[in-house]
């Protein structure tokens, strides 16, 4: 059996006993973990779930005193949590430091400071005539013990960043990183150890795809990201103990570009979203469609901007490159295999094509021209360095487009008459749509972010984002009541045609058209 470390075990001599995990951009192992098997993940969940009760019992005060230390400890330990990214990712320091570092930053202090409002008692009035004068109250109670599962694309932001919410809810949790990028998460243990959180209330289940699903079968609520293939096993599993999931999976997200945009603003929006984090974003630009008029003044502008990319090992530190490694080893076949079928059915390369060889895993910064919706690249998610660009006659064949995929998480939509972008973005299917903008709805935390179609199944951020961890409980407090009400047994004709004619009087007066 696999042991239970909570902190990162370092390789010896080579000598892995676990999971080696690899930097991306060097081929260099850079440290190992445990594969915890499915007796391991068990003692951990029962670990947490007796140290719930006392975290549970301090209080919004007592979770957020700790969560507002770990947000100054995120920011004092910047540095050293920028190099545990960049070493098991192979992203830019500059990546790591907006899309993690500056999550991490606000979410600790969001939600220390907004648990308090968005799980109070609310006081509810009914228009039921047989609750009348009782008190009812809606109520969030913790769940127990939640299973986070993450993927490897953001270890701080989408495998840590769930968690935050679920301890301040007064959940114990155990999280099961990506076996790609297990480091992070065992850094943020040593955070939250540091910051006072009480022994075992935080633990990390390290290991591949069955410690995950092991996790399912002990915790009291899921919740998921990564792909859409994943997501829908999870669910599966999750059925048989009817434990609740939420589910934050794939995208493909695309991009419409009106004849009237700021073409400089469009293509710089294009390029950074499509390329930043190498491609590898849940809500990256996947595919976009350009009115005719402008689509080769935006071409245009998007291959000089790509071609000017620097592309490496980020280790160079920040500035050095703009678009690191490939972080997945099977996502290279993937972004490969995606632009293969788009050329074998007609598309041209404008820029890139190519995985780079030597050490490290790299795929060109790449911006394909004349694809369509028969190809790969513009259905599937590719999750890389990738642009497609597709030329459409108007706004209706760019929505029908936009909105012809199962997927429906992120979208853009880039105009200057804003009521008309606007309109089109309303339009389109999706969990989250900026106009004039992209991705960045997902930093502001008041806003709920979560997939439409099969992108998932509930939202993180928001009220909804803590509520998901928590019982809803249902209170009614009778004070004054007679000894007996009126629809309590013996049944009689009378009371019979009393109450009918009390739901006519109270509900029957309402105009009909
Ligand atoms: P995967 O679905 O491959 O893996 C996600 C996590 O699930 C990993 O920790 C993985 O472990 C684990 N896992 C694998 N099999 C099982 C199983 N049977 N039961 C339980 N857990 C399992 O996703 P990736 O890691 O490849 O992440 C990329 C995907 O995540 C993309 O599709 C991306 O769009 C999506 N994503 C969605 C976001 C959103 O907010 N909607 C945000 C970020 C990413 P292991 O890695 O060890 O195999």
């Amino acid at each position: 059996m696999a042991t239970v470390e909570q902190k990162p075990a370092a390789t010896t001599n080579g000598q892995s006993t676990g999971i080696a995990v690899e930097n991306p951009a060097t081929g260099q192992v850079v440290g190992t973990v445990p594969n915890m098997e499915a007796d391991a993940v068990k003692a951990l969940v029962a670990r947490a779930r007796a140290a719930q009760p006392a975290w549970e019992a301090l209080g919004f005060e007592g979770r957020g005193a700790v969560l507002k230390r770990a947000q100054k400890w995120v920011l004092d330990n910047k540095d050293r949590i920028i190099e545990t990214i960049v070493s098991e990712t192979g992203k830019t320091h500059e990546d790591a430091q907006i899309a993690e570092i500056g999550y991490a930053a606000n979410a600790f202090g969001f939600w220390a400071k907004n648990a308090p409002e968005y799980l109070a008692d609310e006081r509810v009035k009914s228009a039921s005539i047989f609750v009348k004068g009782r008190k009812l109250v809606q109520r969030f109670t913790s769940l127990g013990v939640i299973g986070v599962i993450g993927p490897w694309n953001y270890p701080l932001t989408n495998s840590f960043g769930d968690c935050i919410p679920a301890l301040a809810a007064g959940n114990a949790v155990v999280l099961k990183p990506s076996e790609v990028t297990p480091l992070t998460s065992m850094l943020m243990a040593e955070c939250l150890t540091e910051c006072g959180l009480p022994d075992d209330v935080f633990l990390v289940a390290t290991g591949d795809g069955a410690t995950g699903s092991a996790l399912i079968d002990e915790v009291d609520m899921i919740m998921f990201t990564g792909s859409t293939r994943t997501g829908k096993k999870v669910m599966a599993r999750a059925a048989d103990t009817i434990t609740p999931v939420s589910l934050e999976l794939g995208g493909k997200d695309p991009m419409i570009v009106l004849a009237d945009a700021d073409i400089e603003r469009a293509a710089n929006a294009a390029v950074y979203y499509s390329m930043q984090n190498g491609g590898q974003t849940c809500i990256s630009i996947e595919r976009v469609y350009v009115e005719q008029p402008v689509y080769h003044e935006f071409v245009g502008k998007v291959v000089e901007k790509t071609r000017a990319l620097r592309q490496g090992d980020p280790s160079g530190g920040p500035g050095s490159v703009d678009v690191g490694a490939v972080t997945f080893p099977p996502q290279l076949e993937i972004v490969e295999d995606h632009v293969k079928d788009a050329v074998d059915h007609g598309a041209k390369i404008l820029v890139g094509g190519h995985a780079r060889s030597g050490a490290g895993r790299y795929y060109e910064p790449t911006v394909l021209v004349d694809v369509d919706h028969t190809m790969k690249c513009m259905t599937e998610e590719t999750f890389g360095p990738t642009l497609p660009i597709m030329s459409v006659a108007d706004s209706e064949e760019a929505i029908r487009l936009a909105n012809d995929s199962p997927y429906g998480l992120g979208a853009s939509v880039f105009g200057k008459d804003l009521a008309r972008a606007e309109a089109i973005a309303r339009r389109v299917e999706a969990g989250a749509v900026a106009v004039n903008d992209a991705q960045l709805y997902y930093v502001a935390l008041e806003l709920p972010f979560g997939g439409a179609k099969a992108s998932g199944l509930g939202s993180r951020h928001g009220p909804g984002g803590i509520r998901k961890y928590c019982q809803t409980q249902a209170l009614m407090v009778t004070r004054f009541a007679p000894k007996k009400d009126v629809q309590m047994f013996p049944y009689k004709p009378r009371t019979f045609k009393l109450l009918g004619g009390l739901l006519k009087l109270v509900y029957g007066r309402s105009k009909r058209r």
